[in-house]
């Protein structure tokens, strides 16, 4: 017997199997990690194959040392989702594989955690304890008690008491695993009576196949989401949800605790590592039956799938935005078809990309147009800031949006603030000769944190000290740039000096549970106002918010990015979403400095149908996706000239290419990038677009990426991201 190695090196070179002999006495399944002599060295590598012939002659061939585990860790399903992502996505088998195995796994480093558990022993002489009140105590606890930890006892009674315990054998002990789930406060769970909307939905998702459930904000696509688990697990088979990490709110993951309870595996980048190495397990292990998580859940070791769901399926963060790039929803696609189980799309704004598939009939459309609630949707505002400063207020606040927030505040309800840039100030410049504040590794404007006093790099983490004096010219007139967070708070703070206002961003998350810990704080106050980026864009469910300003809907808007429109709705959209979710009606406060622009028209109206009307007629004149592909090859290097010099060598073969595809090759250039250096490396790209269809000349392109052996090149299919 023979088995194809993978051997798990990330290298270029080593992207192959490797044929070993199976020994006789080694028991090698395929999915197995085994350690194999290579070039002189003990390499781990995946057995992702098993045959009878090899075609390298047997004087060549070497023998598998040993297995690394006695069973599988890559399944079946996992190997052919392997190969199926090598070619979709031109990637390498080891980082593909190192993407199903958490490093916790993969590197042995976590281990299962055992506690010693006590119970009373069978031949206990109470008498015989008469003198030892301590000891006495400790019977007397466990009878009650049953079973505890050794640990707790011995801190409840003290060490030598339960040693005496132990020596006369009245104590049995034993080691139990014990299982590190991670934190979720419990809540009830809440029994609803579907609508007739849910019902319908539940009724049309049955067969196999792609689904995009269009519903409105607050329309209870998560209500429907459980129901479709449930059903699988009555099926006696499995479910897999993904959702967006930033709307894995502890809200979210209350409320599937409480419905599905231990079959739950919960996956996020927030898990300790044991808490990760543990709920891994148990869903390998078949205990748990739900999977939801955030992007790199899609690759967990569930069989017998019966649903997978995408939450929010328009989220750029399902694309990873670094190598090895893959795209979630692509993958879930694939497992579904595997499972042969119905996948669902969810979303209030669907990807133009995924609407047009419906439109075009390659997937199929579910809709819940209506408020579960039955309430009608908050009002949207637009309100002119251009307007604003003819009439003399040049802060970043509209009257009517501080007038809205005194009432909410006099009504003692809450209000949402969204504006979506951390920190305090965008740039810091000079108002006499120009001078832009800009990271020395980076080629981006800093940004001003006031709570630490620094200027911040939002690329590379970088800090500086704040400009007083211009270094260029020495003047000391310098403008602060567009507002962040931190300011809206500041301001928030002077004109209602008495309420409370919480900030949620990247700075004051990023230690665990503090995520928690402000919105616990922001539930239990009123009035209170909470300031955040697009974190509280989602999932949140606080009935007493009944405002939502939005401070600067702009922002999103004027980038380089043939998608910024389209997020911009998306954002407009989920941010209003929050508002009026429960008997007390909403509104959103909407500032603009284009109120013109046909975004906030149909954004207003919640006119999904018409803005994707209107933005794919755009797109399809253009010719841009979903009616092209764009292709974006990015190099980067922090030599200038390596990158220059390897980036002419790709695009003189790309030149080939477009000859020989002329027809199908609508655009091709090489520049430098939007944001020309980060970290210090230099950043050029090759950008193409092509008809769609055709995957032979996105392979070819992609070959031609191959021969940069010094730069870091990243190849990108409908990038999320231009800059
Ligand atoms: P979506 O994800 O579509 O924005 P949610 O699933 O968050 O909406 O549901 C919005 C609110 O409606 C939640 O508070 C939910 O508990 C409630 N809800 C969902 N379905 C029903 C129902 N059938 N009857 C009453 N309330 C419901
Ligand atoms: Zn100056
Ligand atoms: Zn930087």
């Amino acid at each position: 017997m023979f088995a194809s190695v993978v051997i798990d090196q990330d290298a270029k070179a080593l992207d192959k199997v490797f044929d070993y002999v199976v020994p006789a006495n080694l028991d090698v399944k395929t999915g197995m990690r085994v350690f194999v002599p290579f070039g002189g060295r003990t390499l781990q590598g995946f057995v992702v194959d098993l045959k009878n012939t090899s075609s390298v002659p047997a004087n060549k061939l070497k023998s598998i040392y040993s297995c690394v585990e006695n069973f599988s860790v890559i399944k079946p399903e996992m190997t052919k989702l392997m190969k199926f992502m090598c070619d979709e996505f031109h990637l390498r088998q080891t980082s593909v594989l190192r993407l199903f195995l958490p490093s916790e796994i993969r590197e042995g480093k976590v281990r299962e955690l055992f506690e010693k558990y006590v119970s009373l022993g069978n031949n206990i002489d109470k008498n015989a304890l008469k003198r030892a009140k301590k000891q006495l105590e400790i019977v007397e606890f466990l009878e009650k008690e049953q079973k505890v930890k050794l640990s707790v006892l011995k801190e409840k009674f003290g060490d030598s008491a339960v040693k005496a315990l132990i020596e006369k054998k009245f104590l049995n002990i034993e080691k139990e695993q014990v299982h590190r789930s991670p934190y979720v406060c419990s809540r009830p769970d809440k029994k609803v009576v579907l609508s007739r909307q849910q019902n319908l939905a539940l009724e049309s998702i049955k067969e196999n196949g792609t689904y995009l459930l269009h519903g409105v904000t607050g329309s209870g696509k998560t209500e429907v989401y459980m129901h479709l688990i449930s059903r699988a697990l009555e099926n006696q088979k499995t479910a897999l949800m993904l959702v967006p990490e930033i709307s894995l709110t502890p809200q979210v993951m209350s409320t599937f605790r409480a419905r599905f309870g231990d079959k739950i595996a919960l996956l996020h980048s927030n898990l300790s590592a044991g808490e990760r190495f543990d709920e891994w397990r148990r869903i390998f292990a078949g205990q748990a039956k739900v999977v939801v998580g955030a992007r790199s859940a899609i690759f967990a070791p569930v069989e017998n799938v019966g649903i997978i769901i995408v939450d929010e399926e328009h989220e750029q963060s399902y694309v990873s935005e670094s190598n090895p790039r893959y795209d979630a929803l692509t993958v879930a696609a694939q497992r579904a078809k595997y499972n042969s189980c119905p996948l669902v799309l969810g979303s209030a704004t669907p990807s133009v990309d995924d609407y047009q598939k419906a439109v075009d009939g390659e997937i199929k459309l579910v809709e819940m147009p209506d408020r579960a609630n039955g309430k009608p949707l908050p009002r949207i505002q637009i309100i002119d800031m251009m307007n604003e400063i003819r009439t003399g207020n040049s802060t970043v606040f509209s009257t009517q949006l501080i007038s809205d927030l005194a009432k909410v505040i006099n009504e003692k309800k809450q209000a949402m603030i969204f504006i979506n840039r951390r920190g305090y100030s965008s740039f810091m410049m000079c108002r006499e000769c120009g001078y832009l504040a800009i990271c020395k590794d980076c080629d981006v404007s800093l940004v001003y944190h006031r709570e630490d006093n620094r200027l911040k790099c939002h690329y590379c983490g970088k800090q500086y000290k704040v400009l007083d004096k211009c270094p260029k010219c020495g003047s000391d007139k310098i403008k602060q740039g567009a507002v962040g967070t931190e300011k809206i708070v500041s301001e928030l703070h002077s004109i209602f000096p008495d309420v409370k206002i919480l900030r949620m961003d990247n700075d004051t998350v990023s230690k665990k549970g503090s995520h928690q810990k402000i919105l616990e704080e922001f539930a239990s106050t009123r009035p209170s106002i909470l300031v955040g980026t697009q974190m509280i864009a989602k999932g949140h469910d606080f009935e007493d918010v009944v405002l939502v300003g939005i401070v600067d809907a702009d922002q999103s808007l004027y980038r380089s990015d043939y998608r910024s429109t389209e997020r911009c709705f998306q954002l407009i959209t989920q941010v209003s979403g929050r508002a009026g979710r429960s008997q007390f009606e909403g509104k959103v406060d909407l500032q603009t400095y284009s109120p013109k622009h046909y975004v906030y028209k149909f954004a207003a109206n919640y006119d999904y149908k018409g803005f994707f009307k209107k933005e794919a007629n755009i797109r399809k004149t253009a010719q841009f996706p979903p009616f092209s592909k764009i292709i974006r090859i990015l190099f980067s290097h922090y030599d200038e000239n390596v990158v220059k010099d390897e980036l002419k060598t790709c695009y003189n073969r790309l030149l080939k290419v477009r000859e020989k595809y002329f027809d199908d090759i609508i655009y091709m250039d090489a520049m430098k990038s939007p944001i020309k250096k980060i970290k210090n490396s230099f950043r050029y790209q090759v950008i193409i677009r092509l008809k769609k269809g055709k995957k032979q000349i996105e392979d070819e392109i992609f070959d031609c990426t191959l021969q940069a052996p010094k730069s870091s090149v990243f190849f990108e299919v409908n990038p999320e991201n231009m800059s």
